[in-house]
């Protein structure tokens, strides 16, 4: 069916057919060219981070953390259970175990006080994942990284433009993934990348990215010939993925801005409802500047979400909820271990909903925002 008011309805304009038709004209489409080393030093520049490396998807980028971390059958990671699967399948593919631990009550990210009592000798590593772009608590979890001497990988594929304590999120752990899916703030289609903040790993993973040569460091002229030397796959974009994203990354602060104002209106809209107690806005810490990635929502108990979908839905704007939790999903049940109860993690996801929100959606707000408080007060 077809919404009068899509959840989501990617950007692609002139700008970027434009940048296409420059590609295509190039004589270059397969990856590492001018596009892409231009999103590159965007990204290093702008996230403060020493490697960039564009992957075809976010979920590529997390399978390049989890061969660079090193991890081996039996290793465990700890991660939040209220995340996408590919956070938790790029560790289960090199063997290792997701670890989940509840989540906070206010931003919905990993509880950062429960982490150090999951921490066995198998951890190699903890995944933080920035939910809705909002900073996971990084200062208490890097100190209980280094404590234990294990690897903090973040999964900031909603966080990019995103900040915790004034330092951009994806610059923090020893490896961190963006996505530019369709869905995300930033979008290529399909894509992402892997920023590596460790100087010692940055080869490695041109390497992993590059089917397993040194094809990198041969284009950059410092070998006469490149070959075989490790594991690796097929992680890197084309040129027309990487013109794509340029035509966005260019313009990202104006589109970042868009969806905090985009934001900032729902956010209005609900504080008299949320005052009579008839939802909890989402909640941003004083400490972190937020993106505008999601605006969520979370309704008394579940009938009430899903009666709010069906009623946004009869009035043609679609709504969605996320996530199914990991731990409870058939894989997470399969290939993880949770540890306590995880009842946060089970009230907030079936309470939640996520509205409508991309660039141009505009008076479609107030709309949305409109029919959420008749159905809340009727
Ligand atoms: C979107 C997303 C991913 C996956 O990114 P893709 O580019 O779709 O592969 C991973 N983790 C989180 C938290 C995401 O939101």
């Amino acid at each position: 069916m077809a919404y009068r008011i899509p959840f989501n309805r990617p950007l692609a304009g002139a700008r970027a057919v434009k940048y296409l038709s420059e590609a295509c004209g190039e004589g270059h489409l397969s990856g590492d060219g001018r596009f892409t080393r231009q999103c590159h030093e965007w990204l290093e520049s702008r996230i403060c981070v020493g490697k960039a490396l564009l992957t075809t998807s976010g979920t590529s980028a997390l399978d390049m953390a989890a061969i660079l971390a090193g991890l081996k059958a039996g290793d465990e990671v700890i991660m939040p259970s209220f995340t996408f699967s590919s956070s938790a399948n790029a560790m289960v593919l090199r063997g290792a175990i997701p670890v989940f631990v509840d989540i906070r009550e206010d931003t919905l990210n990993i509880d950062e006080r429960l982490i150090e009592a999951a921490v066995t000798p198998k951890t190699r590593a903890i995944m933080v994942v920035h939910y809705a772009g909002v900073a996971c608590e990084m200062d208490a979890i890097m100190a209980i990284a280094n404590r234990h001497g294990i690897a903090v990988i973040e999964d900031a594929a909603q966080a990019i433009q995103s900040s915790y304590k004034g330092r951009p999120l994806g610059s923090i752990g020893q490896t961190a993934a963006l996505s530019f899916h369709e869905t995300k703030n930033i979008i290529a289609g399909e894509g992402g990348a892997l920023l590596i903040n460790d100087p010692a790993v940055i080869e490695k993973a041109e390497i992993i990215r590059e089917k397993g040569t040194n094809r990198t460091a041969f284009a950059r002229g410092e070998i006469q010939k490149y070959t075989w030397v490790d594991l690796g796959s097929s992680y890197l974009p084309s040129e027309l993925i990487s013109a794509f994203l340029w035509s966005q990354l260019e313009i990202a602060d104006d589109l970042t801005a868009q969806r905090l104002s985009l934001w900032n209106r729902y956010h209005e809209h609900f504080v008299e409802v949320e005052r009579d107690g008839l939802l909890r806005r989402p909640v941003v810490p004083d400490n972190v500047t937020a993106n505008g990635h999601i605006y969520y929502l979370l309704l008394p108990d579940q009938a009430k979400r899903d009666a709010l979908i069906s009623a946004l839905r009869a009035e043609g704007i679609n709504a969605v909820f996320h996530y199914i939790p990991l731990h409870s999903a058939p894989a997470g049940r399969r290939f993880g271990r949770a540890v306590g109860d995880l009842a946060r993690t089970d009230d907030l996801s079936a309470r939640l909903v996520r509205l409508p929100l991309w660039v141009g959606l505009g008076d479609g707000i107030d709309e949305v925002a409109d029919v959420v408080k008749r159905v809340l007060r009727s």
